[in-house]
């Protein structure tokens, strides 16, 4: 069950720092964008957790995850601090692909931009499997959250296809903590900017790492022959500049 928290602010620019605390039954974890930095149980059971100051953030990516999930993955990097989280009964399907490669994603991406993970000033890493999730988020920052079949893997069943699908889903999801969370464009009429990068991130990054699917080749096919055939269409509007919430669904109708 997904519930809005709060209303957000429609300027991407206006940052702020966020320091959460939620009250919640024992037997919950709760995950946010930062790491924990104090639980305390009373004696009814309730536990409040508080969450450490987050750094400046767009407000729309705020998340809180209350939950049974258990910790499946545990990385160890000094830099920052690498979990996975999913359900009890599949929290043993990490080790064929999320396991070998996430670390290798995230260096990618920290030498693609210059700018590495922990510079973010968000240390937290957490990946979420979520067996009944529908994305609404544009971006996610220090908690990203998947449908269990983008993120979890079968061992030795899993397909080369699963495995592609993996990769690309973590690599996509990971370079918004670079572009849409630590930089943001002004307004939600640019945002076609973060997810440009994003796409194109999502091929190469996992391409660099495994050639072997030719990701680069399926670049060309998948995202520009798709582009070059819906600009041939003669329904197609230009970049749509609007400051009315009501039309920017407009802007995400190729995907
Ligand atoms: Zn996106």
């Amino acid at each position: 069950m997904q519930e809005w928290l709060f209303h957000v602010w429609t300027n991407l620019t206006l940052k702020l720092l966020f320091t959460l605390t939620v009250k919640h039954p024992r037997e919950y974890t709760v995950l946010s964008n930062t790491l924990v930095s104090s639980e305390d149980t009373d004696m009814r059971g309730n536990t409040t957790t508080t969450f450490i100051t987050t750094p400046k953030m767009s407000t729309y990516l705020v998340s809180v995850i209350i939950s049974k999930f258990v910790v499946a993955l545990t990385g160890n990097e000094d830099q920052y601090e690498f979990k996975i989280f999913t359900r009890q009964s599949v929290r043993n399907l990490t080790n064929k692909v999320v396991g070998p490669y996430y670390s290798k994603i995230i260096a990618k991406l920290n030498d693609f931009t210059g700018v590495t993970y922990e510079n973010i000033s968000n240390i937290q890493c957490y990946q979420v499997a979520i067996n009944d999730y529908y994305p609404y988020s544009m971006g996610e920052f220090g908690l990203f959250m998947y449908r269990e079949s983008d993120i979890l893997d079968e061992g030795d069943k899993t397909s080369p296809r699963d495995t592609q699908n993996i990769l690309m889903t973590m690599a996509y999801k990971l370079s918004h903590q670079w572009f849409g969370g630590d930089i943001s464009t002004k307004w939600w009429s640019d945002v076609w900017a973060n997810e440009a990068v994003s796409t194109y991130l999502k091929y190469f990054i996992p391409h660099q790492i495994n050639n072997e699917f030719d990701l680069a080749y399926q670049f060309v096919v998948e995202v520009i022959q798709n582009a070059l055939q819906l600009d041939a269409l003669p329904v197609i509007r230009p970049f749509l500049q609007t400051n009315l919430m009501s039309r920017l669904p407009e802007i995400f109708n190729t995907n």
